[in-house]
């Protein structure tokens, strides 16, 4: 070992001199045995020595001009790296654990990357503690693992990053847009092709991945330098967008979008034409990750596919969303687990208070948040589709309830059970096939059954409703038109449903009592579906002064608060017996 080192490590042993330059030159020669790079160092004042090394050490740690000037020869001026240096200075290498660290010489065309690993040798060699470092090339793996994430965030198809590789690119920016106040400077814009799935079915998936391919490159040029685009879904792209001039940006950026997307594609020799819906979220403080810009982008694109126009995010519509997520969750338990309830609102006469029948409603009584209104969870129950679950179990129980009744007073009550039945029910459902169900189980006769339709469900689904009908009528089962006053309320149109009954809607009858107007109007509906043959039914009456006046315009029932409210069935019953004494 050259004195230098030994002087400077400070470990001169006069006696034992010789027997350790024996074992230099054993060590040097078992080093420059070895097939793989290899170096003895120790450590001065923290500083990382080489004592010996091979060749094929010298080659990868040391300085390139080091390397040159001295080829090695047991000479152990090798100037390790810099970068080395520094990594090695504090490692923590003990007895037992050997320090390891990945380390990329610079400076070569073709980067090389090594794990080095440090382990401290058993005896000392000098009296100085002393350390085996062992670079490995680890390039192979390394480009595997550089390969595998590149694929991990980009799309094969179009080359754009994926919705990992645009949520790290939002993330990156949100990083950096935290913290700086003042009016939004990014936006993110969502875009789905409406009706992709068809081309794709029609023309086949070779064809649909042309037109990805094709929509890629026209939405790439509409970029600016700063902007990135993404694939973020099958048929979904997100422009991740720079502000320069604020919310103009995205609506411009949007129109040009759209223009673009007017020119048909050319695929498989035929011209076809795309539409995209566009909707756009702007970065606030409220945004933490790229998930939370990204969801908003889709709730917005959510809306511009239902309104056919570009959609600007509302904020505090994800928590509204995520409300209702919540709320449809605990509603599926709800019906599974039977925690829903009917209550029944009579339906009288509102001349001699008769009771000729009552509706069933829907009640909910949540573990958490208490009773939860109709008004809430019925919306809830049509969007998510558990409207018909819900559905079946109302006509079940309600036929249910009423046959305790007539067990209960020994007789067949004349009285009809009304139920609600959901647009969504009238197209989704069986409605047919579940009465028949329900016929099969209880042994119900329809004559004691009211189908309650909203005015809305009716004029949605015309010739459906018609049919549906026309179908219950022959089972022996009524139809209302629930809610009549708010949604078209065209006279006209009480011709086309053969309906039996019309509820007027409680809105309308609010205000009777001060708008003559609202009397006029309700007499002419009332006049119009008595010519009809219709039964009308007023809804909402919550006062004498209001019964009056409906008794007067001649409507044939009501129902409201002032008679009675929605009343579990035991109460209802005893209602009804009082009501009907005589
Ligand atoms: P709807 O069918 O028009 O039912 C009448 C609603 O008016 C009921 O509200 C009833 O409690 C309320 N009401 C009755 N009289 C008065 C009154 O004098 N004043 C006031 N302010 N309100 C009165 P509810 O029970 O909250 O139900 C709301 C809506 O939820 C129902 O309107 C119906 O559309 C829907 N719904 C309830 N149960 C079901 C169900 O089982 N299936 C379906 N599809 N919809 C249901
Ligand atoms: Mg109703
Ligand atoms: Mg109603």
């Amino acid at each position: 070992m050259p004195d230098h080192i030994l002087q400077t490590t400070g470990v001169m042993n006069g006696s034992a001199r010789h027997f350790d330059e024996a074992l230099d030159n054993w060590q040097q020669s078992y080093l420059s045995a070895m097939p793989f790079p290899a170096a003895l160092i120790t450590f001065n004042n923290k500083k990382p020595i080489v004592l010996f090394c091979n060749q094929l050490f010298t080659d990868i740690a040391s300085e390139p001009k080091a390397a040159n000037l001295s080829p090695w020869e047991g000479d152990t001026s090798v100037n390790l790296h810099p970068e080395l240096v520094a990594a090695l200075k504090y490692a923590p290498v003990s007895q037992d654990k050997p320090y390891q660290f990945d380390w990329m010489p610079p400076g070569s065309q073709k980067r090389r990357c090594y794990k080095i690993t440090v382990t401290m040798m058993p005896c000392q060699t000098h009296g100085m503690t002393c350390y085996l470092m062992v670079p490995v090339d680890n390039t192979q793996a390394a480009e595997l693992r550089s390969t595998m994430r590149m694929k991990i965030l980009r799309d094969s198809l179009t080359g754009l990053p994926n919705r990992i590789g645009f949520s790290r690119l939002l993330d990156d920016v949100i990083a950096l847009e935290k913290g700086t106040k003042g009016t939004a400077a990014v936006a993110v814009i969502a875009i789905d092709l409406i009706r992709f799935s068809r081309i794709n079915e029609s023309m086949g998936s070779v064809v649909g991945d042309e037109l990805l391919v094709s929509v890629a490159r026209r939405l790439a040029s509409v970029l600016r330098p700063g902007d990135r685009l993404g694939r973020i879904g099958g048929d979904q792209f997100g422009i991740l967008l720079s502000l320069n001039l604020g919310t103009s940006d995205v609506w411009h950026a949007a129109r040009r979008i759209k223009a673009l997307m007017s020119t048909p594609f050319n695929l498989a020799n035929l011209k076809v034409k795309v539409n995209c819906a566009i909707g756009f979220s702007l970065m606030d403080e409220r945004i933490e990750v790229s998930e939370d810009l990204l969801r908003d982008a889709q709730i917005a694109l959510k809306h511009a596919k239902e309104t056919d126009h570009v959609e600007v995010y509302n904020v505090g519509e994800a928590s509204v969303l995520q409300k209702r997520f919540s709320l449809e969750t605990d509603l599926r338990r709800a019906i599974e687990n039977g925690d829903l309830h009917l209550v029944y609102q009579p339906i009288l006469s509102p001349y001699n208070k008769r009771v000729v029948g009552f509706e069933a409603l829907a009640r909910w009584n949540h573990e958490q948040l208490g009773p939860v209104s109709p008004v809430e969870f019925i919306p809830v129950a049509e969007e998510s589709g558990l409207i018909v679950p819900l559905g079946r179990w109302a006509l079940e129980s309600s036929v249910r309830t009423q046959q305790q009744w007539d067990k209960q007073v020994g007789y067949t009550l004349p009285m009809r059970v009304a139920v609600n039945v959901s647009a969504l029910q009238l197209m989704r459902d069986n409605l047919m096939q579940v009465i028949t169900d329900i016929k099969n189980q209880t042994g119900m006769n329809g004559e004691r059954l009211t189908l309650e339709l909203t005015e809305s469900a009716l004029m949605r689904y015309p010739e459906q409703s018609v049919s549906v009908i026309n179908t219950m009528h022959e089972l022996g089962i009524k139809i209302s038109m629930d809610d009549f006053g708010t949604g078209y309320s065209s006279l006209s149109y009480l011709k086309t449903f053969p309906i039996d009954h019309l509820k007027i809607d409680r809105s309308f009858v609010a205000n009777l009592a001060e708008d003559k107007t609202a009397v006029a109007i309700t007499r002419a509906i009332i006049s119009m579906a008595s010519t009809l043959s219709i039964k009308t039914i007023v809804e909402g009456i919550e006062t004498l002064e209001q019964r009056k006046i409906i008794m007067d315009l001649g409507c044939d029932y009501a129902q409201g608060f002032y008679f009675s409210r929605p009343l579990p069935a035991d109460e209802a019953i005893a209602f009804y017996l009082a009501s009907n004494k005589n």
